[in-house]
């Protein structure tokens, strides 16, 4: 019964100073007492929790604020580097990383290219890149946030499939927690963009948004009342493994006509070679020795010198995405849709295929009232989604970052 009891205390006052802290964090700037008037609590309370967050170094006084009478307040903030986390993203080419402070800012950013796609070649890329990174860290850090392509059971820390490495059930949330001693949290890449998306995207706060990342996969994460939505197996916006095109391509899940086969820049890709083996007069086949050799860069070289056949091949694509984005549509009726990743730089044709197919599948209403916005996302935005992971699992901070002056994509 004592211990009951003691343990309900402890739980009275954790809940206490962690709204404390998010209050704190909300208003960016704020005194003790204008905190036990927001969050309802004593003004002991109040002082009490104050106290102890300044002990943990996630709190500290700033200059003084102004009051109408008697004596002025001093006034609290987050201390921005009280904490740090370490974040990576794991893509199908390279490792990215850095170390993110409470305020969301990065610093130490790092990467490190994947050679050997292979499973356990990456995990001994990984641990290197990550204790580099932790060695970068110049305060106590709060975790290690992880995104990565694939199904990932965020529960458990599990990544329960990357088709790109064949990793099957790994799991990488103990692996790293053992080996750092940190807690580790682990998200899919389109789950992480969403987040990123919602809390620090350029656009009018939204409270439910859709991001698409298309690069060499696609996938989609969806932010639902302005929470991260992951289905009951870790899977929604798993889009890219979606077949949109029996009997077409064939993916490297084993399945055929995947959407990823289809509109990914992998896809566009694909489809470029075969235009310039076919047609040596192609454009293309200025921008590189053989066709085999065509890179997205000698895509986009062609198509922005006008090659009608390499635009052929990106519209293509853009009608592939707006089929899916059309399905999207009349499930959860999301006005805000941005997509984002290695296709942005053919974003007008691709945005105007997908705007003409919403036009043509969903119902009037819905498709006019479509934000679309393909935009080109640096590493940053993913990386911050990782941040974003730790700091909600940790201190509870996340939906607290849009009020507060935090950074923009
Ligand atoms: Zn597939």
């Amino acid at each position: 019964m004592v211990q009951l009891t003691k343990a309900t205390r402890r739980h009275t006052k954790d809940h206490n100073s962690r709204l404390v802290l998010q209050t704190i964090y909300e208003y960016a700037e704020v005194s003790r007492a204008e905190l036990a008037r927001l969050t309802q609590l004593t003004r002991t309370t109040v002082s009490d929790a104050v106290a102890e967050l300044i002990g943990q170094g996630l709190v500290e006084e700033v200059g003084l604020g102004r009051a109408a009478i008697g004596r002025t307040p001093t006034l609290l903030r987050v201390a921005e580097d009280g904490r740090q986390m370490v974040v990576v993203n794991i893509s199908s080419q390279e490792l990215q990383g850095a170390v993110v402070n409470l305020r969301g800012a990065l610093h130490g950013r790092a990467t490190r290219p994947l050679t050997d796609r292979r499973g356990g070649a990456v995990l001994d890329e990984l641990y290197p890149f990550v204790t580099e990174l932790v060695e970068r860290a110049s305060g106590p850090l709060l975790g290690i946030g992880i995104s990565a392509p694939g199904l990932i059971d965020m529960g458990r820390g599990i990544v329960q499939q990357t088709v790109s490495f064949h990793w099957q059930d790994l799991p990488l949330g103990n692996l790293l927690q053992s080996r750092f001693g940190l807690p580790v949290y682990l998200a899919r890449d389109s789950h992480a963009i969403a987040l990123a998306n919602y809390l620090f995207g350029p656009h009018e706060p939204t409270t439910n948004l859709i991001a698409i990342k298309v690069g060499w996969g696609l996938g989609a994460g969806i932010v639902l009342n302005g929470q991260l939505f992951f289905g009951d197996d870790y899977g929604a916006g798993e889009i890219g493994h979606l077949v949109v095109d029996e009997g077409d391509l064939p993916c490297e899940c084993g399945k055929r006509g995947c959407l990823e086969t289809l509109a990914s820049t992998r896809a566009i890709v694909g489809r470029a070679r075969s235009l310039a083996a076919t047609d040596p007069a192609s454009l293309l086949n200025r921008y590189a020795a053989t066709p085999e050799a065509i890179d997205l860069e000698a895509v986009l070289k062609a198509f922005l010198a006008g090659d009608a056949a390499v635009r052929q091949v990106v519209a293509e694509a853009g009608r592939y995405l707006g089929i899916a984005v059309a399905m999207l549509t009349g499930t959860f009726n999301i006005r805000r849709i941005v997509i984002s990743g290695r296709i942005a730089p053919f974003g007008e044709l691709i945005r105007e295929r997908i705007l003409s197919e919403l036009q043509r599948r969903v119902l009037p209403n819905l498709a006019d009232a479509i934000e679309l916005y393909v935009e080109a996302q640096g590493p940053d935005t993913i990386l911050l989604g990782g941040a974003a992971l730790v700091l909600t699992s940790e201190l509870g901070l996340v939906r607290m970052i849009r009020r507060s002056a935090g950074p923009t994509l």
